[in-house]
């Protein structure tokens, strides 16, 4: 079933970037694994799909520690600057860098554990209050003060829309934060690659895929609801 899921959310991002006139292989799908257990991984793991996406350090840790074979993780929610250590050297991509502060702590354990932190500066696009991230010209002032750090390359933005019905409601935010994208890349800013735009969750995907997004973070699309009274 989980498989069937996991087809489906990759047909429907194959559709979206046929209407965009783009290809498939621009857009990477991590499977938000947060709150699920691990054997729902493992099933997914014999169809190859790689990577997944955590929200919260210690679940990500354990299952670092007990899958059956290497993949490749992603710390998707807010991250505290005392809990960088223990995810800094088993994760690919940190999604949700918002400040300096953090993004000097995760300098720091880099040098020492001996690894590049590959990082995306986290956007609160619709300025909403409930959710983290920073808006307007702090993105770029961001950017630009991280690009200073040797171990830590800022690789592009992300961003979670708000909870909508309608998906499209979301498109002037998406279109806005892919306008940001591209002024940011132009700058070629030394230590900024400016290649990952992490927008899209299991409600916009779709549309989020057509302004130009070239990772999407699906959850509940392919494991089901959340159960957060567990
Ligand atoms: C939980 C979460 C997702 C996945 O959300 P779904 O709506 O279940 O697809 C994506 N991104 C972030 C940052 C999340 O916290």
């Amino acid at each position: 079933m989980l498989k069937d899921n996991l087809k489906k959310v990759q047909t429907n991002i194959k559709s979206a970037c046929e209407r965009a006139g783009r290809k498939p292989e621009e857009v990477t799908l991590v499977a938000v694994s947060k709150m699920k257990p691990l054997s729902d991984i493992e099933e997914l793991l014999e169809t190859g799909q790689m990577e997944y996406g955590e929200n919260y350090v210690q679940e990500l840790c354990e299952k670092y520690e007990n899958i059956s074979k290497p993949v490749h993780w992603h710390m998707i929610g807010h991250l505290q600057t005392n809990k960088v250590k223990y995810i800094i050297d088993k994760v690919e991509l940190i999604h949700s860098v918002d400040s300096f502060h953090l993004a000097k702590q995760i300098e720091k354990e880099a040098v020492k554990k001996n690894v590049e932190a590959q990082i995306l500066v986290q956007v609160n696009i619709a300025q909403e209050d409930t959710k983290f991230g920073i808006d307007g010209p702090e993105v770029i002032a961001l950017v630009e003060e991280i690009s200073k750090l040797p171990h830590v390359h800022v690789r592009g933005l992300m961003t979670s829309a708000p909870f909508v019905d309608d998906p499209e409601e979301n498109r002037c935010y998406f279109k806005k934060l892919h306008q940001l994208f591209i002024d940011i890349r132009e700058k070629n800013i030394d230590n900024v690659s400016m290649d990952i735009l992490s927008m899209g969750m299991t409600n916009d995907y779709e549309v989020a895929i057509e302004e130009g997004s070239t990772m999407v973070r699906v959850g509940t699309g392919i494991f089901g609801a959340r159960n957060y009274n567990k």
